[in-house]
């Protein structure tokens, strides 16, 4: 149903809807409260310093004080339960007209009983009963009261929306309808009812997921690809002329490659292998074969100096072959784009390395055969399939790399589809990165030691957490950070900040600087790029590293370590209970790490997985939903080997939207 269909919707709001990616009444009625208030309506009696609802009599004029520019203060007299009050709001301006003497309002905020003073941080003017009030992400030009006054017509349609749960299933776990689910979700009476909604709706989703997983095993199993032929021995060869020797897992994951490149069966592997075990190298032989075979390979790394990086590693792998390697990145001109087009369509170009700028349409293959795509993790599904469609049909191999060192079991679930090879042992020559957790009390002892390594000529980063939805307040705090090194350090050490709202071009150029050792010192407010090696950075020091899940905090430690220095990990927290900080302290292994954290919260911290874009849900969290997940998973294995999913209509297009994709 059309959008304009509803109330007070013309083709403005259209506009401003379709930001939300809302296109239609479907969409609005799926376009599900990532939060919501419990608006308990008390009096200034039982008012608390925690944040509450206070119903209240506006009792005096209003006074603005404008402090700065984007910046005032709104003051008035209140009167609750015959008690009056001071009230003062921040940058509320707009609101003086509303707020006339007698006008009765919701102030929402801190009661300070002492200074008799009321800080609210929001005034409701529209209901003063007790009620659960639903909160949506919004996008400029849409308030969240049009928001919701859309939702609740879009409810009074009484539309028929989709319940993709087959009707067994539902019987089964005896849940609610998709109708009532809906319903509760943007309008509930009791957190009961919340909870009964996302559990439909979390395994609705999850269960459409993991059919797609299923199905596309299903047919994979069945997916023809390219027989190779190439020389064993060349490879053999090849590989023992390496300046190291390859650790049994690696020797084993190669293996496993040659002999799917070998078959007729399309490869599709994914390489699991913890941060500096050692990819890139599996990842060449894999092109060696390919080339050996007389096709031509591309090689997709999520940042332009990855990119670079892996173009000056491979390359010199390959300096005594005759392969025509090329980079081809954002910041190769249109000029040299177009030559590269060429070669690559002529069949002059054999192996191709690149970031998204490889999934242009203009770039054909003559003759594809292997498609690598590194750190996984970061491309969405439909970003990879592009890839491997280019050329031979789709029929070229594919192989994925990533650094998520999560459980077998569940690694097993969420990439069904693929086989997988992991790669748990790490070359032994490197230095194990001693862990050391410290309070800020003790942050001198991390000063001293940063010194020693700013003086042997080392690198530091270090990495501040974000604090939620406050971004500014977080730069803040990073500002604070650089000034204490600066006054520590006497200002004679160059530091630097990265955060999350500089564009990708500018984090690539302080990753640049900061890999050409202008930069001593990298603050980040986000997580470091990931995959890029800064050999000569010895030291990672992370602040409330109770913020982040021991999954994140290992790769970050990851980027340490990266050579045969001795590297530290400095991990700053005030909080007593440090049992899964220790779990740093104890290990460097990565899938012992993740083990550890599934054991001890019953979910893993499984980094990357959220940022796909083949993983994107509406209500379910990867993290959170694990048990739901699985059996999802059970259930949805069943439908399709069961043949089920034939007979359902909803099944039969999901089923031709994948074989159009593939
Ligand atoms: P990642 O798995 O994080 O992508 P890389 O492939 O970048 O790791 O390898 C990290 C470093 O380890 C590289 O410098 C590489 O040359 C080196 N390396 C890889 N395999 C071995 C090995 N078996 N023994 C010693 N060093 C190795
Ligand atoms: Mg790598």
């Amino acid at each position: 149903m059309q959008l304009e269909s509803l109330k007070k919707i013309g083709p403005k709001t259209v506009g401003v809807l379709n930001k939300l990616n809302i296109f239609c009444v479907e969409d609005l009625l799926t376009y599900y409260p990532y939060r919501y208030n419990f608006i308990q309506v008390k009096n200034i009696n039982d008012a608390t310093d925690e944040v509450c609802y206070i119903h209240a009599t506006v009792l005096s004029d209003v006074k603005v004080q404008y402090i700065k520019r984007n910046f005032n203060r709104l003051n008035f007299i209140a009167a609750s339960n015959d008690i009056n009050f001071k009230v003062t709001i921040f940058n509320r301006a707009f609101l003086k007209p509303h707020l006339t003497v007698n006008k009765e309002v919701l102030l929402v905020g801190k009661y300070n009983r002492l200074k008799n003073t009321f800080v609210a941080n929001d005034i409701k003017f529209n209901s003063f009963i007790d009620r659960i009030e639903a909160i949506y992400h919004l996008t400029d030009g849409i308030k969240m009261a049009s928001l919701t006054s859309y939702i609740k017509d879009a409810l009074s349609k009484k539309i028929i929306v989709f319940d993709y749960i087959p009707n067994d299933i539902n019987e089964k776990y005896h849940f609610i309808s998709k109708t009532d689910a809906i319903k509760y979700i943007h309008e509930p009476n009791s957190i009961q009812e919340i909870k009964q909604a996302k559990l439909k709706l979390i395994y609705e989703e999850l269960f459409v997921y993991m059919f797609k997983i299923n199905y596309l095993k299903l047919i994979n199993k069945r997916c023809t690809g390219l027989k190779k032929n190439f020389d064993y021995a060349r490879i053999q060869e090849f590989l023992s002329q390496l300046p190291f020797l390859l650790t049994n897992d690696q020797i084993s994951t190669i293996k496993d490659i040659l002999k799917d490149m070998e078959e007729i069966k399309r490869m599709n592997r994914l390489v699991l292998g913890d941060v500096g075990s050692g990819k890139t190298i599996v990842a060449v032989a894999a092109i060696l074969a390919n080339f050996l075979s007389g096709y031509q390979s591309t090689f997709m790394a999520p940042t332009e100096i990855l990119a670079k990086q892996h173009y000056e590693s491979i390359t010199n792998y390959f300096k005594d072959f005759d392969m025509k390697i090329t980079l081809l990145t954002g910041s190769t001109t249109k000029k040299q784009k177009e030559k590269i087009y060429g070669q690559i369509l002529a069949g002059e170009i054999d192996l191709v390395i690149g970031t998204h700028a490889l999934l242009n349409e203009k770039l054909e293959f003559a003759n594809l055969g292997l498609v690598i795509t590194d750190e996984q993790h970061r491309f969405g599904v439909n970003q990879r399939s592009l890839l491997q469609n280019k050329g031979n049909d789709g029929e070229a191999d594919v192989l994925y790399l990533s650094a998520t060192p999560i459980p077998r079991t569940y690694a097993l679930t969420i990439y069904g589809d693929l086989d997988i090879s992991q790669i748990k042992t790490k070359p032994n020559m490197r230095k194990e990165i001693i862990t050391k957790i410290k309070t800020e009390n003790e942050i001198t002892d991390v000063l001293n030691h940063m010194l020693t390594e700013l003086k042997n000529g080392h690198q530091i980063f270090v990495v501040s957490p974000l604090i939620e939805n406050n971004e500014e307040l977080d730069l803040n705090s990073v500002n604070d950070l650089k000034m204490k090194f600066d006054t520590a350090f006497g200002g004679k050490v160059s530091i630097e900040i990265m955060h999350g709202k500089l564009k990708q071009k500018e984090k690539d150029a302080l990753m640049l600087s900061f890999l050409q050792k202008e930069i001593q010192i990298l603050i980040s407010t986000t997580v470091i790029e990931v995959g890029i090696d800064i050999p000569n950075a010895t030291m990672m020091i992370i602040f409330n590293a109770e913020r982040f899940g021991l999954a994140t905090l290992h790769q970050l430690r990851g980027r340490v370590g990266r050579n045969d220095l001795q590297s530290y990990c400095y991990l700053i927290s005030n909080t007593n209970d440090n049992a899964r900080l220790k779990v740093m302290e104890e290990s460097t292994d990565g899938f012992y790490i993740s083990e550890k954290d599934f054991e001890q919260r019953g979910q893993g911290d499984l980094f990357g997985v959220k940022q796909s874009g083949d993983m994107t849900f509406k209500l379910a969290d990867m993290k959170q939903d694990m048990k739901i997940l699985m059996q999802a998973n059970k259930d949805a294995s069943y439908f399709v080997e069961s043949g089920l999913y034939k007979s359902n209509s909803l099944y039969e297009k999901i089923v031709e939207e994948i074989n159009f994709l593939d």
